[in-house]
């Protein structure tokens, strides 16, 4: 039986770190991050107040600006820019999916680079690609799963990883960071022929592609480390990933859970940022 990669637990312990240095060294300028909520989905009003629990374990002040979702794409550039230029705030999150009239490409292109701390910027993702990791904000999901298998102290360098989703902020992502710790990648997508083939000769797998418990226990090798991404709601109320947890966790090393996985991991990686993005700031004016 496989053994949990409990992002609870880690993220519990990340807040207490944070915590400690913010009380340290910014205890009369504390970070700051805001979010934006656009109308009223229920998921995203829980997403939103996780990230104030959040923020308040860490020690970090938390704002959370709420927009009708009938207000005009202009009116929701015109708030973020107002928060980019606002001294007090260090991070910005703009809780996604927005309302259709609104673009979430022209949302991240107006994000300060320095203020996003989902790490959703080109900037930032230019920065992953260029394997420049300390210099910038990087995407929240993939860097709190590489916390999360660092912190289980799981070898990446060396090992096979397949990764199945190609999106721009989780697929993608992890795959370059996993490349740049020396593993070595291949990502399936839905034109890839016989996922079955590259999952069987994994040593990690990620897996993100939406579709409830798509990945089952004779899809995988024994030993296998599996990290699940996908959230899903089942009928009766429980949730649910993109693995089918009941027979891969009987093969599998490590296997993340859903709820307890990386989701929590997600949101301690968007407090990380906004302490990391304050660093920089406090930084960039002693010098
Ligand atoms: P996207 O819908 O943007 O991307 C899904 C990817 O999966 C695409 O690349 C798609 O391929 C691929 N895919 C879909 N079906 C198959 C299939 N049958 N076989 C192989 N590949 C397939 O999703 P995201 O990456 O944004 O999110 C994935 C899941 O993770 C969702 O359930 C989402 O809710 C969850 N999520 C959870 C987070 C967390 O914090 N726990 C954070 C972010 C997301 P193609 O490109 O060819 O279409």
């Amino acid at each position: 039986m496989a053994q949990i990669l409990d992002g609870k637990k880690i993220s519990e312990k990340i807040y207490t770190e944070i915590s400690e240095i913010v009380q340290k060294k910014y205890a009369q300028n504390p970070p700051k991050l805001v979010v934006i909520l656009v109308g009223d989905d229920p998921a995203s009003a829980v997403y939103v107040s996780n990230k104030e629990k959040s923020c308040h374990k860490a020690g970090i002040l938390s704002q959370t600006i709420r927009l009708s979702k009938n207000v005009s794409e202009e009116e929701v550039l015109k708030t973020i820019t107002t928060l980019n230029i606002d001294e007090s705030v260090t991070g910005i999150i703009v809780q996604l999916p927005l309302p259709k009239h609104i673009s979430p490409e022209k949302v991240i292109m107006t994000i300060d680079p320095q203020k996003d701390v989902d790490g959703f910027h080109p900037e930032n993702l230019g920065n992953l690609y260029l394997s420049k990791e300390t210099e910038f904000l990087p995407p929240a999901t993939p860097a709190g799963i590489i916390t999360l298998l660092e912190e289980n102290t799981i070898e990446i360098a060396g090992k096979n990883v397949a990764i199945v989703g190609r999106s721009n902020n989780v697929g993608k992502a992890i795959s370059l960071m996993l490349l740049n710790r020396n593993a070595t990648i291949t990502v399936c997508h839905s034109y890839t022929q016989n996922i079955d083939h590259f999952l069987k000769n994994a040593d990690i797998i990620v897996v993100a592609t939406g579709k409830k418990q798509m990945i089952t226990g004779e899809m995988v090798k024994n030993g296998v480390v599996v990290v699940d991404v996908g959230i899903h709601r089942h009928e009766n109320g429980t949730l649910c990933g993109d693995v089918d947890f009941e027979s891969v966790s009987l093969k599998a090393s490590y296997i993340t859970p859903v709820p307890g996985g990386v989701g929590p991991m997600t949101v301690a990686s968007l407090i990380k940022n906004t302490l990391r993005a304050h660093e920089k700031k406090w930084k960039s004016r002693i010098f």
